[in-house]
């Protein structure tokens, strides 16, 4: 299973099936992207492989747009199919998600959300924490990163997340406990990854974040990193890869 992301002035549709490709190897079920043109959001994702993926994809939408997040599922909660692949909408539609790792918790959480009214098309525990999010930024009148911080902070399990909002896509929210995750830094773009190989080409900066952080990251703007627990700034740490 793997995560890749894009957000920068290249297009990210490329980056993220090529990225997606490189992470195959971790296994995985089903696959799916979600593209931002500057417009609304588009998404395409299936039981099958990467290949499956990138024919159903240009069939189905066009692949412009500079932010992007991509998925490899390996199905925890759920059957493997189209419906349970990620990325997940919340029920707005506004936000998009994926996610590999579990949610353990998911269950108390979607009768809570159901109770408030929630619906869901998947039996994933990742449908659940989107809606979660999306209910806190309302409930709280908070921002994204607000949102995934306190809803994460209602959840027990592990995850490696990214997160972003068609009404703000200037920036995608990103948190990991338990499943890695990779920040590729570039000039003015930025690259997120379960592990470096889907940016190597692009840049040999990279901040990992540590269990337990979760970063803002905007284009043209510095990488914020903060604790999930107690919303501490981390200063992150840049590594330079070798090649
Ligand atoms: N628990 C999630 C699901 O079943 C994510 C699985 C994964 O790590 O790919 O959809």
């Amino acid at each position: 299973c793997g995560i890749v992301g894009y957000i920068g002035h290249r297009e990210a549709y490329p980056i993220i099936l090529k990225g997606l490709k490189r992470l195959e190897y971790r296994g995985y079920d089903s696959a799916g992207i979600a593209l931002y043109d500057g417009n609304e959001i588009k998404l395409s994702k299936t039981q099958g492989k990467v290949a499956d993926l990138e024919q159903k994809l240009e069939q189905e939408i066009s692949t412009t747009g500079s932010i992007g997040i991509g998925h490899t599922r390996w199905a925890t909660h759920g059957v493997p199919n189209d419906v349970n692949s990620h990325p997940h909408y919340s029920n707005s539609g506004d936000l998009v998600i994926i996610h590999n790792g579990i949610i353990e918790n998911y269950e108390s959480l979607k009768k809570e959300l159901s109770n408030r009214g929630y619906t869901f098309k998947s039996d994933t525990d990742t449908e659940v924490l989107v809606n979660l999010i999306e209910d806190v930024k309302k409930n709280d009148n908070v921002k994204l990163g607000k949102a995934v911080q306190k809803a994460l902070n209602q959840t027990v399990g592990a995850y490696a997340i990214a997160v972003f909002d068609r009404n703000k896509p200037d920036e995608i929210v990103v948190a990991r406990l338990g499943s890695p995750l990779a920040i590729g830094v570039g000039e003015d773009e930025f690259f997120i990854a379960s592990d470096a190989s889907p940016f190597i080409e692009y840049t040999n900066n990279a901040i990992y974040l540590e269990d337990g952080e979760m970063a803002i990251v905007r284009r043209n703007k510095e990488v914020k990193v903060r604790k999930i627990k107690d919303d501490s700034l981390v200063d992150p740490y840049l590594q330079e890869l070798q090649i």
